[in-house]
């Protein structure tokens, strides 16, 4: 093991992570097995997955069926191109089964290896749908502040944290954030969408790109009119309107897709992470009848674009098991249902403890905020780290949880697999109880020592 820490150290540039940290300490965990909503570490410590890894892992580790479909795909066709046209029948079933579980307006898939390479996709689409048209001035993307919309030239241009445009400086021009209705409302966040759209000129804005609920922004569940608005301002303007569902897709918002909740239909759908649970790497681009009779009536040559694994069929026969799955265990109705006790328990937590301050869950993707007043919403001093204690606290009691605290927010992120059960679900709850608990004594006697 000894070993494994020092070559990971030496050798191991991990993704979004402290490379100091990583140098001082090491890994944070040699994750070993995993099984159901259970990781087990190289210790044989067990932890409870409390964000199905990266919100991914939908139908929980260790399922056999998926590795023993790889198995068959991988004997029978590994790889096949589908470039040039050339097809095969697992790309082509998987695209028909996505349309039909799509909004209906939405039936034509292209393929990716995941989400960023999705959403990079989704830009090319548009700007290629308005160039087709003859509109090629039609090329900036709207998108909201503290979305994420994954690492990839323009995914990284579209993501609103400002840090993922530190790291290596802006990517691409043609990129404006709006507001971002957490905290403001539909009205407020809608009129600084307009104020974007009229700043950057109507005629120059191709798509706006959203997240139904912002996931890495801090789990932000828009209000139950926004996307019916963002739908009118969009139309108003002659915008596409690409909703991101990598993490809120395949059923982890209590409907097949996130946007479901609010009765509208984009004009694109990207996706990725729940479509395979993380068993095999592979996204998509889901476009309406509107885009893809376009593309069909106007794109006349080579459509220049395309990755080494769009629809590889090993992956695809992965998405349809997976699917499978999801569909004959009434996983999105569970993700609903526990979703519902998960939020009951939370309320439970915020009603007894004193440093919880807003709760929230659509269907198993929910978060909790530490405020140092839970009556006026004021919070913690970046200082203290809120959040972060929670998260060790966690850790501490055997749950994986993610922290997020950007713009001096102190929230915590759940994401557990959708298969999980209501004794699995009182028992995350009982472990979230007691850290909050041990946090919040903890910063009484802090703050009593000041
Ligand atoms: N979009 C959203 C909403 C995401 O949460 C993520 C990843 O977390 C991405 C895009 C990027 O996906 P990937 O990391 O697979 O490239």
């Amino acid at each position: 093991m000894k070993e494994l820490i020092e070559w990971d150290k030496k050798h191991f540039i991990h993704p979004t992570s402290s490379i100091k940290e990583q140098q001082e300490n090491g890994p944070k965990l040699i994750i070993e097995k995993g099984n159901g909503i259970y990781l087990t570490d190289s210790d044989g410590n067990v932890f409870i997955d409390g964000m199905s890894s990266l919100w991914n892992v939908n139908v929980g580790h260790g399922r056999t069926e998926l590795a023993e479909v790889a198995k068959e795909q991988m004997e029978k066709l590994a790889f096949s191109s589908t470039f040039s046209t050339f097809s095969h029948e697992p790309a082509i079933r998987l695209a028909k089964k996505i349309a039909d579980l799509a909004p209906p307006s939405l039936n034509a898939v292209f393929f990716t290896s995941g989400g960023s390479e999705s959403n990079d996709s989704a830009i090319k689409l548009v700007r290629h749908y308005w160039i087709i048209q003859g509109q090629p001035e039609r090329n900036k993307i709207i998108s909201l502040k503290r979305g994420y919309h994954g690492v990839a030239a323009g995914a990284t241009s579209a993501t609103g944290i400002p840090q993922f445009w530190d790291m290596a400086g802006h990517m691409v021009t043609g990129f404006a954030h709006a507001k971002t209705p957490y905290e403001i409302g539909t009205s407020e966040s809608i009129a600084s969408i307009r104020e974007v759209i009229e700043a950057e000129g109507p005629e120059t804005v191709a798509a706006f790109l959203v997240e139904p609920v912002q996931g890495a922004g801090g789990v932000l569940i828009p209000p139950s009119d926004y996307f019916q608005e963002v739908r009118k301002l969009c139309d108003e303007y002659g915008v596409l309107f690409i909703a991101d569902e990598v993490i809120t897709g395949f059923g982890r918002t209590g409907k097949m897709f996130g946007i479901e909740n609010w009765n509208v239909e984009p004009d694109m759908i990207t996706f990725a992470k729940g479509v395979t649970s993380g068993y095999f790497p592979l996204g998509g681009v889901i476009v309406s009848d509107k885009i893809h009779d376009m593309l069909k009536d106007k794109s006349h040559g080579v459509l220049f674009h395309g990755f080494t694994y769009s629809g590889h069929p090993t992956g695809a026969a992965v998405a349809m098991k997976n699917i499978e799955i999801v569909e004959t265990e009434g996983l999105v109705e569970n993700a609903r249902e526990m979703g519902e006790e998960l939020l009951k328990g939370f309320k439970e937590i915020k009603d007894e403890l004193t440093i919880v301050g807003d709760v929230r869950s659509m269907g198993l993707l929910g978060a909790m905020e530490f405020v140092q007043d839970p009556e006026t919403n004021e919070r913690f001093s970046p200082d203290l780290k809120v959040a972060a204690k929670v998260i060790e606290a966690l850790h501490a009691r055997g749950v994986i949880c993610r922290a997020v605290t950007y713009d001096g927010t102190d929230i915590v992120c759940f994401s557990p697999p959708l298969t999980i059960t209501k004794e699995q679900i009182t028992t995350l709850l009982e472990k979230l109880r007691d850290a909050v608990l041990a946090v919040e004594q903890e910063l009484a006697g802090q703050l009593s020592n000041v």
